[in-house]
């Protein structure tokens, strides 16, 4: 089967989770099938083989599981991008809007030196506020944001309005 289609079938959909009204799409069937789980990082790391690329940033939490083997392919770093107050050191910090409150998200001010080929991952780009927040820790540590790619993005939010100025790239569409 093509890329498409497996992880169209290692996807399922969860009606109002995490609350009343939102279609949540749970990737854990994917993950859980070794095929799908190499072909899927393979996928996320294969435009990005000869980029030169430093490290890679995983968003909490889901963006951990995919982000550290992509890092392993590239011969890169792993660098964890995690909500408020969950990372030891000094940190920076970029706030954003969700539909009732804010966010924080946090990086380490030395996880990144200037300069640094930086590939942003996460399983899904929804609305596109934790990527743009990803996108913007990694340049104020004077990182280079050669991508932010995804598994799966729910073309209906528009994420991608909010990153227009960085190469967004998506494994499949709903
Ligand atoms: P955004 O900031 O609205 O783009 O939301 C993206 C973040 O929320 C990602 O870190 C995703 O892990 C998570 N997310 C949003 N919707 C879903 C979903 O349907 N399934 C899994 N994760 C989701």
């Amino acid at each position: 089967a093509d890329l498409d289609a497996v992880i169209k079938a290692g996807i399922r959909d969860i009606p109002d989770f995490p609350s009343e009204g939102v279609l949540f799409k749970d990737i854990t069937p994917l993950l859980a099938d070794p095929v799908s789980l190499r072909t899927v990082v393979a996928a996320l790391a294969g435009p990005h083989r000869a980029g030169g690329v430093d490290a890679v940033v995983g968003l909490e939490a889901r963006g951990f599981i995919l982000a550290a083997p992509v890092a392993l392919e590239l011969d890169a770093g792993f660098v964890p991008v995690r909500k408020a107050g969950k990372l030891p050191a000094e940190t920076y910090r970029e706030s954003y809007h969700l539909e009732y409150g804010t966010a924080t998200v946090e990086m380490h001010v030395d996880a990144i030196a200037p300069g640094d080929r930086v590939l942003i991952v996460d399983d899904v780009l929804a609305t596109g506020g934790t990527g743009r927040a990803a996108v913007d820790l990694v340049r104020k540590a004077g990182g280079t944001v050669v991508g932010f790619s995804v598994l799966l993005e729910l073309g209906f939010l528009s994420g991608r309005g909010k990153l227009t100025d960085v190469d967004v790239s998506a494994l499949t569409a709903a």
